[in-house]
């Protein structure tokens, strides 16, 4: 498979090339990357090379980062998802632009589009407390007592 080169990057090909591409952009716009740190897609999406897209990282922030979005999924209301299910039907954008515009993964449009994700009729049935009281975070995301 590729060998690395006297400075460490490009002159890649194969499974590697696309893993550079991104800290490649990420370096021109903002200069060289320490050893040892990651540059992350705040988008979820691998290929992305959208500066604004991308961050700085150790591995250990990669953790917390899928956290947070795991938490950002979860806070997807009913309406947005309304919205990211009429854009789904009314436009040509990819699931994947679609994501990006949200700012959510792409992924979780995919479930929308399937429908198996955030029926707003389904929510309400299992947060009936919605629209009376403020909004609560599911319980499984408070923090521990
Ligand atoms: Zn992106």
């Amino acid at each position: 498979m590729a060998c690395t080169n006297a400075d460490g990057y490009g002159m890649f090909d194969g499974p590697w090339r696309s893993r550079l591409t991104h800290r490649i952009a990420w370096e021109m716009h903002n200069g060289s990357i320490p050893d040892g740190v990651l540059v992350l897609h705040k988008c979820d999406t691998p290929s992305c090379v959208r500066v604004d897209h991308l961050f700085l990282g150790t591995d250990a922030d990669n953790a917390r980062d899928r956290d947070r979005k795991r938490r950002r999924i979860l806070k997807l209301t009913p309406e947005k998802a309304d919205e990211i299910r009429k854009l789904l039907a009314s436009t040509t954008l990819t699931q994947t632009e679609i994501a990006h515009r949200f700012g959510v993964s792409p992924a979780l449009v995919s479930n929308i589009n399937g429908g198996t994700m955030w029926s707003p009729a389904k929510w309400r049935q299992e947060n009936p407390s919605n629209g009376r009281k403020k909004r609560r975070s599911p319980s499984f995301v408070k923090s521990a007592k």
